[in-house]
């Protein structure tokens, strides 16, 4: 993995061979530092203003792909004709499509009684954060600041998962300090980016576009390596860990670099076109 600044030249190149971007984001770790609470996480005014000029972009298709729901996604960034692709994949909204996975909506009972129970066996725990989010639920465990506590709260969620795991009627999958369960569907970020190139961007962009993806987590890192050699693909972090992308950069406020360079790119390109 290189650094996407000390080889811009590079990217520069790669940016302006094709007229049209798909640029799909996510949200948490990316564009907004990770706070020690979901809750806290707001999307800078700076971002936000780059986002929208993105969205009036006719060459630029911008999309934010996050393991939030769809509703708490909607109005953290609030941006209109925009794609949101939420809880991983299992809902979609965006121009043209507004879709609930039908299997994960069958889960939603199941869902529920698990969270009341992890919700009753971790009241007491301080600092654990049991996130609702419709049709999957979040496990958070960052501002947990005893060991044991930790232990104690992985321990109990296997033991109130694992009956439903064995029967497949959910998934645990896990992120920083976070376990994410989830109906047994076969969306995921990699999974839903793949169905999306087939069979929903703009023929002018499904043909012809560099697809840029920045992410930070384990589930971005799915989506690195199923478009390796396919686009631009960038990791948010620490070099050093693990991924498969082309580029890295160090935080969401170099992220922030990127979008405003990426927007000089573009404009440059069409005005000069105009000229
Ligand atoms: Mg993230």
């Amino acid at each position: 993995m290189k650094s996407l600044f000390e080889n811009i030249q590079a990217v520069n190149e790669l940016l302006n061979e094709r007229e049209k971007t798909i640029l799909l984001t996510d949200f948490d770790g990316t564009l907004t530092p990770i706070q020690k609470h979901p809750d806290l996480a707001a999307l800078s005014e700076e971002i936000r203003q780059i986002l929208i000029k993105f969205s009036h972009n006719k060459e630029i298709f911008l999309g934010i792909i996050t393991g939030r729901s769809l509703k708490q996604i909607k109005k953290l960034v609030h941006i209109r004709d925009v794609l949101y692709v939420a809880n991983h994949g299992i809902e979609l909204e965006g121009p043209g499509i507004r879709s609930t996975c039908p299997e994960a909506k069958k889960a939603r009972s199941t869902l529920w009684h698990i969270y009341m129970r992890l919700f009753k066996s971790l009241k007491n725990i301080e600092g654990v954060h049991i996130e609702d989010k419709g049709l999957s639920i979040s496990l958070h465990y960052r501002a947990v600041k005893k060991r044991g506590d930790v232990e104690y709260i992985i321990s109990t969620l296997h033991d109130i998962t694992k009956p439903f795991l064995d029967r497949k009627m959910l998934s645990l999958s896990t992120g920083k300090m976070v376990y994410e369960i989830r109906p047994p569907v076969k969306w995921n970020k990699a999974s839903t980016i793949q169905w999306l190139l087939t069979h929903y961007f703009p023929v002018e962009f499904s043909e012809d576009a560099l697809l840029i993806y920045l992410g930070d987590d384990k589930a971005d890192i799915e989506v690195f390596d199923s478009l390796m050699g396919k686009g631009l693909t960038i990791f948010v972090g620490n070099p050093s860990d693990m991924s498969t992308a082309d580029y890295y950069v160090n935080s969401p406020e170099e992220v922030k670099v990127f979008l405003e360079h990426l927007y000089e790119q573009k404009h440059e390109v069409h005005n000069e076109c105009l000229q």
